[in-house]
């Protein structure tokens, strides 16, 4: 039996860097894949060929949720009519429920919703399954172990600060967080060690890169992604509209809680008061996208 190690990156800088790490090691049997849920930054994908060119080759997955949209299809004709739900919805939803081959949009057609912080199917459905069916299944089954590699840091979350840096799993594969100790600036210096340069996304004012948004951003992230990539908020206000279409409530938002309004556009608005929401704050509408506002002071 052979220990497989496999390293997940998603072009953040937490797994970049320990992929660095495990290089300086020479770790024998490594697999770094990289899971596209389609709703990442274009400059994210870049920067996964970046990465490709500079440290090797990177097997990329993409869950598929054809099957499930086609069920879905058979239950909107079915159970959708027995309920008496109106025919206009049971007709829009019809016209919508085709497989688009991006992943993030899929899953929410086949879910009829958006996820949330309190539904957050997303990571299971796009990242954790698929990694787990896709990569280390095969592995399991060709009688050898899986050693995952995760890039979550103790200092990040109360969650986090109580994790082990070895964990056996009831599935039969063991995580090993070998950048558990690690701060922000460790991270980053192991980018410089190596030549490496980070996610440019870091020197745009993001304090993270992945889902463009993702659900759990804040309001300031919010507001930064909408001034400076207005399309990805663009391209997520129309994904709303398509997920209405296949809901059978025959609506759904990407931030469900409803204190911060109904649609994206709603949201963004919001992002742009100050506390509490109930005055545009005249400072930040005026202020002038800065060159860098790298949260790591990766430019100063
Ligand atoms: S980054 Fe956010 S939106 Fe994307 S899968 Fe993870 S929790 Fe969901």
């Amino acid at each position: 039996m052979n220990n497989i190690n496999v390293i997940s990156i998603s072009g953040g800088k937490d797994s970049t860097a320990m992929w660095l790490l495990a290089i300086e090691r020479d770790i024998p049997n490594l697999k770094v894949v990289f899971s596209d849920v389609g709703h990442e930054h274009p400059e994210t994908y870049d920067y996964i060929d970046y990465l490709e060119k500079e440290l090797g080759p990177i097997i990329r997955i993409k869950p598929d949720f054809s099957k499930q949209i086609l069920r879905k299809r058979e239950v909107v004709n079915t159970k959708w009519r027995e309920e008496e739900v109106p025919e206009n919805i049971i007709n829009q939803a019809l016209e919508v429920l085709v497989p688009t081959g991006n992943p993030f949009l899929d899953l929410c057609m086949w879910k009829g919703r958006f996820p949330s912080t309190m539904a957050r199917f997303c990571t299971v459905e796009l990242k954790v399954r698929p990694m787990f069916d896709q990569i280390y299944v095969p592995i399991i089954e060709s009688g050898n172990q899986v050693i995952s590699w995760q890039g979550i840091r103790a200092n990040e979350s109360l969650k986090r600060s109580i994790m082990t840096e070895i964990e056996e799993t009831p599935e039969g594969y063991t995580i090993y967080r070998p950048i558990l100790d690690w701060d922000v600036y460790d991270v980053f210096k192991q980018h410089d060690k190596h030549n490496i340069k980070p996610n440019p996304l870091y020197m745009q004012g993001m304090g993270r890169v992945g889902c463009m948004p993702c659900i759990n951003s804040r309001k300031e992230e919010l507001h930064e992604i909408a001034r400076r990539f207005p399309e990805e908020i663009e391209r997520v206000a129309k994904w709303e509209g398509i997920v209405s279409k296949a809901s059978k409530r025959g609506s759904a938002t990407f931030f469900t809680s409803d204190h911060r309004g109904h649609g994206i556009n709603d949201v963004v608005d919001w992002s742009k008061t100050s506390y509490g929401g109930v005055q545009y704050d005249l400072l930040k509408l005026m202020e002038e996208v800065p060159t860098c506002s790298s949260q790591y002071g990766l430019c100063e």
